[in-house]
């Protein structure tokens, strides 16, 4: 600690200069988080001081949150959903695996979870903590979860059977519907990691099944901070029933409610009401627009760089292109997958400028 405080002008010339050195959204092209709408803002400084910890002090809050479960449980085929504001895809695939396991029956050996090999990195934390065995399933040539080969690794000791609807690296949905069908002849729950694509897949024209309308879906994560234009932290995780989120109940003596079933103790309620503002203020239509333009600008993109011979590795579900691995013009932020394909993700604050800027570099360093 400093041992006298500096003055607020000070300060925040200091802070300001910490927060230059931070690469501008207008150079990101690496990022599956964006800039949050106006709206996201407002509603997030309006309730920066509450606690959906505590959440009998702050009832209009919770409503709030109840509010925003409803909302993406209706989007998502099943407004009975239940579930609550997680800080993100992690803790939501953190708990839904938690979930999974105190309902699984005991069995004599190592409880497991039978997850694609392109899932997120977070089920690695998760099975950490929760000791769980993660047993990965190859993918097809399209990078999707290959369906004989996870029924070929679900034995007794599975509690639950993990699909990604819009995957981290290369934008890919798995086959939900024959995963599902897998999960129930198995009877374990399939758990949809739906972070990214949640919010981009029901405003597609044409959108793949991946949600509570496939039976054997029974618990989805989703990320508000994404592609919802949320500010962070704004997750969701949503179940089916409420016998899986009962499940992740613990008592709480000193607080206004007697049990509570999140991760997180204090949590902000700023993201929670961000994450609904927006939804509100686009509606379905709204939000069918800014995917529209996301996913023309990934055909954009794709389409610009192959006239360089920069092939795609795959045509994607959503908003997520991928290339053989190329040189890049310097500003730009783009990422790389583990397989070393240059990964570019079509976020909102990706205009279509930005893609054309992007491609006329790329055309100069390619020519
Ligand atoms: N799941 C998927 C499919 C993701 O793409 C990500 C992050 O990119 C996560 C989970 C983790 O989300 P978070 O970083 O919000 O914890």
């Amino acid at each position: 600690m400093r041992a006298e405080g500096i003055t607020e002008e000070d300060l925040f010339r200091s802070l300001e200069g910490f927060r230059g050195r931070d690469i501008p959204h207008s150079r990101i092209f690496s990022s599956m988080c964006t800039v949050p709408h106006p709206v996201a803002l407002r509603a997030h400084a309006l309730f920066a001081e509450t606690n959906l910890g505590d959440p009998g002090l702050f009832p209009g809050t919770a409503a709030l949150e109840a509010l925003l479960v409803q909302r993406l449980g209706a989007l998502f085929h099943h407004e009975a959903a239940c579930g609550y504001a997680t800080s993100g895809g992690t803790e939501s695939n953190i708990q839904a695996l938690r979930a999974a396991k105190v309902l699984h029956g005991r069995t004599g050996g190592r409880i497991n979870v039978v997850v694609p090999a392109s899932a997120h990195f977070s089920f690695q934390k998760a099975c950490d903590l929760l000791s769980l065995e993660m047993r990965e399933v190859p993918l097809d040539a399209e990078f999707r979860m290959d369906v004989e080969s996870a029924a070929g690794m679900v034995d007794g000791d599975t509690c639950c059977i993990v699909a990604v609807a819009g995957t981290t690296e290369y934008g890919m949905v798995d086959p939900v519907p024959a995963l599902a069908a897998l999960a129930r002849q198995e009877d374990v729950p399939l758990h949809v990691d739906a972070a990214f694509g949640g919010l981009v897949i029901p405003f597609l024209s044409d959108p793949l099944p991946f949600d509570f309308e496939v039976p054997g879906v029974m618990s989805i994560a989703v990320d508000p901070h994404k592609m919802g234009m949320s500010t962070i932290p704004a997750g969701c995780l949503l179940f089916k029933e409420h016998k899986m989120f009962s499940a992740l109940a613990v008592e709480t003596p000193y607080l206004s409610v007697k049990q509570e079933f999140t991760l997180s103790g204090t949590r902000p309620g700023g993201p929670v009401v961000g994450a609904l503002a927006v939804l509100e203020y686009f509606g379905m239509e709204g939000m069918q627009d800014v995917i529209r333009g996301c996913m023309e600008n990934t055909r954009r993109i794709i389409e610009g760089m192959e006239t360089f011979g920069v092939m795609r590795a795959v045509t994607p579900d959503v908003n997520v292109a991928t290339f053989a691995a190329a040189k890049v013009p310097g500003p730009w932020r783009v990422s790389t997958t583990r397989n070393g394909h240059l990964r570019v993700v079509l976020m909102p604050h990706v205009h279509r400028g930005m893609v054309e800027a992007f491609l006329r570099d790329m055309g100069d360093l390619h020519a």
